[in-house]
């Protein structure tokens, strides 16, 4: 059995309490949301904190309100409230799609969405028991000095793998970010690094609030949108890939902005960009060029169990799919 480093625990129920907490304690503190990823890492005794911040009792985190424009999500609300929630999946359905991919029913109850976009980087010499690493000499992520993935110990390229951020970077997204300073508000697109040891921009007082979706459109814009998950077993897994399509199409039917995600292949979400769309129809010839193209710009690792060049063959097909699944939930 696996036994956590003893740590203390702290629950404020303010958001001014959480935050004080987390000016106070700093670096020797994690803060916990609904502990589905952090819990198994204290246990692999991947993070080793002084104190654990559970943001449980802050009722004010959680909610999803609507505005004209815009869907604010408290970043404590559960995944399975957001699949369940008839405004997102009016305004923002991809979004529901992809929080129903993530893991299984007990871990969408308790998993929210704020520790979802906060998710620590995975591979498969990184995520295992203390022992395991230890046999192994440890890696650059924890306690090691080199990488088994890269060989060449600079550079720590442990996959992003969380579902939700795939499809909120093509929906353009925000982000609240607190901290005893006050708040400011980033693009998504701007949170995310390239680093697989930390890969966003929070520093340890930070604390992501709220995340903002800009609705769906009909007009002037139709806004398509799709996700599509490659996992060993549907009913849990973490993904090999995670796609996210959008489409923006004019009166004539017509591409007028587009954009791919694909994650899971790298520390950062990779977003493709898709100029040459434009102005062409989404038919299944724009959708196969669009799977070549993409496949074309990704070289999956070896830090996810299955062979790269199946998943990059897998590529193409999820795109399509993800595509097919934009077209059926046409506005
Ligand atoms: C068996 C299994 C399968 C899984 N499958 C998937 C999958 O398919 N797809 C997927 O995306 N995930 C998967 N997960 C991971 C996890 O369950 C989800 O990502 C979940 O959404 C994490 O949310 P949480 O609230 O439990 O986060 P926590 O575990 O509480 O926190 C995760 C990280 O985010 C930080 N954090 C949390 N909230 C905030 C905040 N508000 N501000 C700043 N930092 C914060 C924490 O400090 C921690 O570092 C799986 C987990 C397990 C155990
Ligand atoms: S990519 Fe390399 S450094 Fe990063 S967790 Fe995996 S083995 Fe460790």
């Amino acid at each position: 059995m696996l036994r956590m480093q003893p740590f203390h625990s702290e629950y404020p129920k303010t958001i001014e309490e959480a935050t004080a907490l987390l000016s106070q304690h700093g670096a020797s503190a994690k803060i916990c949301a609904g502990g589905t990823d952090l819990l198994p890492n204290l246990k692999h005794e991947l993070l080793t904190p002084q104190f654990v911040i559970s943001l449980s009792r802050v009722a004010s985190l959680r909610g999803i309100l609507v505005s004209e424009n815009t869907i604010s999500i408290g970043a404590m609300t559960t995944l399975e409230q957001i699949v369940k929630d008839k405004d997102i999946q009016r305004f923002a359905p991809s979004l529901c799609d992809a929080a129903s991919h993530v893991a299984g029913p007990q871990l969408k109850s308790m998993g929210t969405l704020g520790g979802n976009l906060c998710l620590d980087t995975r591979c498969l010499y990184y995520n295992q028991t203390y022992f395991w690493r230890e046999a192994l000499g440890f890696c650059l992520k924890k306690d090691g000095t080199t990488c088994h993935v890269t060989q060449t110990g600079k550079k720590c390229v442990a996959a992003a793998s969380n579902d939700t951020a795939t499809i909120l970077l093509c929906l353009d997204a925000s982000v609240d970010i607190l901290n005893q300073d006050g708040i400011r508000q980033i693009k998504l697109k701007d949170f995310y690094l390239g680093d697989g040891i930390k890969n966003n921009i929070l520093k340890p007082n930070d604390l992501l609030v709220t995340v903002h979706v800009p609705k769906r459109t009909t007009s002037p814009l139709k806004r398509l949108e799709g996700f599509a998950k490659l996992r060993h077993r549907e009913s849990i897994d973490f993904p090999m890939l995670s796609i996210g399509v959008r489409f923006d199409i004019d009166a004539q039917e017509k591409i007028a902005f587009s954009l791919v995600t694909i994650n899971a292949l790298f520390a950062r979400p990779k977003t493709i960009q898709t100029d040459w769309l434009i102005g062409q129809p989404l038919t299944s010839s724009t959708i196969a060029q669009l799977g070549q193209y993409a496949k074309d710009r990704c070289t999956p690792l070896t830090n996810i169990c299955d062979d790269p060049t199946w998943r990059k063959e897998m590529i193409a097909v999820h795109i399509k799919k993800a595509c097919e699944k934009a077209l059926e939930t046409t506005p």
